[in-house]
């Protein structure tokens, strides 16, 4: 069994079509949706785990590129540099999985990195360039 965090990019001319739901069909994969935004008749991103038999998994991969979709593999880490961070909380609304969340009572931003899935999502939304992305050479080996 193999496991991944994609983030699928569609174009505004495929995002009404049912790939997602082919995906899951034609190749015998399971997922775990972890950030959808899709609007009809504009761009749209899913963030979600993907599984499956490893041969299986590449194969709906190639299916996704050759449907048109843009896909990101996950393959860096994100972490956020607290000296620049000043705790306004725009991150928080953005990240899909909960690892940047407000920690109640004390209203504190905190970043939980065994909770990231490096999708990258928080990194233009952060006004004080805060989350930093680098290559998690682990991954990638
Ligand atoms: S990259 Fe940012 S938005 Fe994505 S899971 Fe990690 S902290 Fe959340
Ligand atoms: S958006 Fe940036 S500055 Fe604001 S809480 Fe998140 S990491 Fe910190």
């Amino acid at each position: 069994m193999h496991a991944e965090i994609l983030v699928l990019h569609f174009g505004k001319d495929i995002v009404d079509q049912p790939i997602i739901y082919r995906l899951v069909k034609d190749f015998d994969l399971e997922f775990n949706l972890l950030k959808a935004t899709i609007y009809p008749r504009q761009e749209g991103i899913i963030v979600l785990e993907l599984r499956g038999h490893p041969k299986n998994f590449e194969a709906g991969v190639k299916y996704l590129k050759n449907a048109g979709v843009k896909v990101q593999r996950v393959a860096s880490e994100v972490r956020r540099n607290d000296e620049r961070c000043y705790q306004c909380g725009t991150c928080t609304a953005i990240c899909p999985t909960g690892a940047l969340h407000v920690k109640r009572p004390e209203m504190e931003i905190v970043f939980d990195v065994e909770k990231c899935s490096a999708c990258e999502l928080c990194c233009p939304v952060c006004p004080a360039r805060a989350m930093e992305v680098s290559i998690n050479r682990n991954a990638v080996a």
